[in-house]
């Protein structure tokens, strides 16, 4: 089955993706914020975690895949992996 989408189909596509666009950028965003507010307060996560996802939401030291929902499977942790700091 070939989908041939409508203009208005082919609209509302590029739309939502457009949305997808600016959602990935508030992200970004939010966890610049959210590095930068640990910075202030003296959180200093050392040199040894370059290179792995630590928790900006809780003291994680690295995000742990398989949670629930793609969630971080640390039960001090499970929050959501955009909360980790993801690399650029
Ligand atoms: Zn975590
Ligand atoms: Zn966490």
């Amino acid at each position: 089955m070939q989908y041939d989408p409508t203009d208005p189909q082919k609209k509302a596509f590029e739309e939502n993706a457009a949305e997808f666009r600016a959602f990935d950028d508030r992200i970004r965003s939010v966890q610049d914020t959210a590095r930068a507010r640990l910075a202030d307060s003296g959180w200093d996560p050392g040199d040894d975690t370059q290179g792995t996802l630590r928790c900006l939401s809780c003291p994680c030291p690295g995000f742990e895949f398989g949670g629930f929902q793609g969630r971080c499977k640390r039960s001090s942790c499970k929050h959501a992996f955009i909360n980790h700091d993801l690399p650029r």
